[in-house]
């Protein structure tokens, strides 16, 4: 037997995704022809815009022409690309980045599971609760996280996202080389105002720590006092790393294409020569013509179809809160992000409650505690299906809790 990786080899089961599955598959099996409208998605469900799909087409084309042809492109991503980032989505906001501190990746994914790699082995992490999984599992595989017991880690500090602090979180109780926040967030839905993520940039300048800040929602924000890059706050160029994605923004979960913004002057510039380091090792950038259909979403036309498609979610999300406000439950989230976190009624387990609207509603949504300890007693649902199957799963819900 080789000498394996043992933290890799001992880590838990993926078990979230997979129980909800086989439940709705073991519902649907019992009752031939009854349909389960799904509000558990967590992908984007509307088509790309021509002029993004056009754009890709164009740069293929291109790549079979002796003039046009690419081989390996910049690790770092094109000029063209790099400063369509910087000119769309962050001076809009008073934010100056230079095109040298932008790095164009397949994915946020891929991103910010890696970017632990920057942390020496013994660096402790924070994350909130509950958490999108990648944040943990990353640190867990690297050895960093120590044991798991009831879904937590001995060697990271949980920061509890609850509604007694209106799913902020609160600072870090210990010294922590580095906090991952994820705003707006998956799952909660919820948002983090600009005065509260500016006291987390001051606790991480005043400690020493970093702050790894995934903005894969920015672009659902409405609320005027939020922020849509950590950048707004006054400082965060010392002490934060920011992920961002095309995948929400622009529906590209299945084109793959994402940015990391480390700025210049972290630690004298270490980390920014850390990071291009490790990606001039590890990566030959993205591919010539997905990097020019997200070019083509910051055009008129392209702006325009994902902030239509962007509407339509949201659209969703209202009438998803609405209606639990109706039924006399409480929703929280879904005004900034496309995830409504629901209160479960009577003290119910998330599971349980999943399970009554599995079997009397016949809808799907994804209970808390998969994401964490803290989501106990809470169902997310999200805005990705049609406005029609909301509607109609809405309807039956109404229905199951006798409120028509
Ligand atoms: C969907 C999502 C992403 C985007 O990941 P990609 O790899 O860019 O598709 C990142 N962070 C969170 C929290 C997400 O929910």
């Amino acid at each position: 037997m080789p000498a394996l990786n043992p933290y890799l080899a001992s880590m838990p089961a993926g078990y979230l995704f997979r129980e909800v599955a086989s439940r709705i598959a073991a519902y649907e099996k019992k009752h031939p022809g009854s349909r389960v409208i799904s509000l558990g998605i967590g992908d984007v469900t509307r088509p790309l815009p021509s002029v993004v799909t056009e754009a890709m087409a164009d740069a293929a084309m291109e790549m079979s022409t002796p003039a046009g042809f690419r081989g390996y492109g910049p690790e770092q991503g094109y000029d063209f690309l790099l400063k369509a980032i910087c000119k769309n989505l962050y001076e809009p906001r008073g934010v100056t980045l230079g095109i040298d501190e932008v790095f164009v990746s397949d994915g946020a994914k891929t991103d910010t599971s890696a970017l632990q790699e920057l942390l020496a082995p013994e660096a402790r992490i924070a994350v909130t609760d509950p958490v999108y999984p990648v944040y943990v599992d990353s640190n867990a595989m690297a050895g960093r996280a120590g044991e798991c017991r009831d879904g937590l880690w001995s060697n990271i500090e949980y920061l509890p996202c609850v509604k007694e602090n209106g799913f902020i979180p609160p600072l870090p109780r210990h010294y922590v080389d580095a906090i991952y926040l994820c705003f707006p967030n998956n799952p909660t839905g919820t948002a983090m105002p600009l005065a509260e993520l500016q006291r987390f940039v001051n606790w991480a300048r005043q400690n020493g720590a970093l702050i790894f800040f995934d903005a894969a929602y920015s672009a659902f924000i409405s609320s005027p006092d939020v922020p849509r890059s950590i950048y707004e706050c006054e400082g965060a160029r010392e002490c934060a790393i920011e992920c961002g994605s095309f995948s929400k923004l622009a529906g590209f979960t299945g084109m793959r294409c994402a940015y990391t913004v480390v700025p210049r002057g972290m630690y004298g510039g270490t980390l920014l020569k850390m990071w291009k380091r490790r990606l001039a090792a590890k990566s030959n950038g993205v591919s010539y013509p997905v990097q020019r259909a997200a070019e083509a979403v910051f055009t008129p036309e392209g702006s325009r179809a994902w902030r239509d498609n962007i509407d339509y979610y949201m659209n969703n999300a209202r009438i998803i809160r609405n209606t639990m406000r109706k039924v006399g439950l409480t929703p929280y989230g879904g005004v900034d992000a496309p995830y409504v976190w629901v209160e479960t009624p009577g003290g119910m387990s998330g599971w349980d409650f999943f399970d009554f609207l599995l079997t009397r509603a016949q809808v799907a949504g994804t209970p808390g505690e998969g994401f964490g300890p803290s989501g106990a007693g809470f169902l997310r649902l999200t805005a990705f299906n049609t406005e029609e199957n909301t509607q109609e799963a809405l309807r039956r819900i109404r229905a199951a809790l006798g409120t028509k």
